[in-house]
């Protein structure tokens, strides 16, 4: 057993840094040394209480990178001393989605069997005297973690954790959303709601395909310089117009944007992109979280010319593959 220090959540807005107690890895499972991890709002809806399948308390963080310290019987996928990130999508290599090569997604995942025990049903993380849940499967918030073996991707060794720790989140989902969920095309408009990490990822996966025209949205415009630096064309407030935005894009553009995303995590948002693509040929992509059990309404004709609206987890990216 590794004592360590990990940020514990005990209760929905109650975080603290305490000292746990982390246990040696099972058969197939591995054991890592956490380096650097980033943040996403994805941890803050954790954190709320507002994902499915969660239990207090629990350890947040699921975008990290870390070096394996120890491994558990019959794993093979990777030694001591490797320098991994764990995945919060996993790749078991074996369901029907892991063998279609048009999915990223795992059935055998945290999104399937309850993600605060491990697939055994257990956890590996105690703090005085108390079982701690694990979340997403990662749990990177912690100094040591134990995940499945095939949660990890093995890195380059020369890779800088403090850097590619956000391969594991951000930057796949929002870059991946446009390359691969979206496939945007050279010379298309875009825009991309919210300017966090995952929608400045988002606007370098535009720019990288080749979109002539990023409009980029958020309500802090203290992200504009940061975003037009990565790629944004024009950076606009929702505030600063007195009609909805979906109406300032379609007159920015004459029909709307060629493909629009919502990295936000907020209903209003997702309606108005999906309005602001063109109704013929447009793509929206959500990829911002809404609470658990949330509905959203639209007017049906907003599809029915042709408009596509897709989800996108981790940007339709097999990081096993693809690090
Ligand atoms: P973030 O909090 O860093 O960024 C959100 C941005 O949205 C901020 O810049 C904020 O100012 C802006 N914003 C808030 N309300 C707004 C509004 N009404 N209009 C315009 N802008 C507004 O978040 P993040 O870490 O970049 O994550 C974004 C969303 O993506 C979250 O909902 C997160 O849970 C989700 N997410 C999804 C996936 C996935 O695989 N689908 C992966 C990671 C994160
Ligand atoms: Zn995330």
């Amino acid at each position: 057993v590794i004592r360590c220090r990990a940020a514990v959540a005990w209760a929905p807005g109650k975080l603290s840094v305490e000292e746990v107690e982390v246990a040696p890895p099972k058969a197939g499972e591995v054991r890592i040394k956490i380096v650097a991890t980033g943040i996403c709002h994805t941890d803050e809806h954790g954190l709320k209480g507002s994902l499915p399948n969660m239990e207090f308390p629990f350890i947040p963080g699921h975008e990290g990178a870390g070096i394996v310290e120890s491994i558990g019987e019959g794993v093979t996928a990777v030694k001591p001393g490797d320098k991994v990130i764990p995945l919060c999508i996993p790749q078991c290599g074996e369901c029907s989605f892991c063998r279609n090569p048009e999915s990223n997604f795992c059935q055998k995942s945290h999104f399937s069997e309850p993600q605060n025990l491990l697939p055994d049903k257990t956890s590996r993380f105690s703090c005085k005297g108390k079982q701690i849940h694990h979340f997403l499967w990662v749990s990177t918030f912690a100094e040591y973690t134990v995940v499945p073996e095939y949660t990890v991707a093995k890195i380059d060794a020369a890779a800088p954790l403090d850097k590619v720790c956000l391969f594991g989140c951000g930057f796949s989902t929002g870059y991946g959303a446009a390359i691969n969920t979206a496939k945007v095309k050279p010379g298309s408009t875009c825009a991309v709601f919210g300017l966090g990490g995952v929608g400045l990822s988002i606007v370098m996966g535009c720019k990288a395909a080749g979109a002539s025209r990023i409009i980029a949205v958020d309500i802090n415009k203290d992200k504009f310089t940061k975003a037009k630096e990565l790629g944004a064309t024009d950076c606009i407030n929702p505030r600063d117009f007195q009609k909805p935005i979906q109406e300032v894009l379609t007159e920015m553009t004459g029909q709307g944007v060629d493909y629009s995303f919502e990295a936000i995590g907020n209903k209003d948002t997702m309606i108005a992109a999906l309005a602001s693509c063109n109704m013929s040929t447009g793509v929206c992509v959500m990829v911002g979280v809404l609470d658990s059990g949330s509905e959203i309404s639209i007017d049906p004709t907003l599809l029915l010319i042709g408009r596509t609206w897709k989800g996108s987890a981790l940007g339709g990216i097999v990081l096993k593959e693809a690090l």
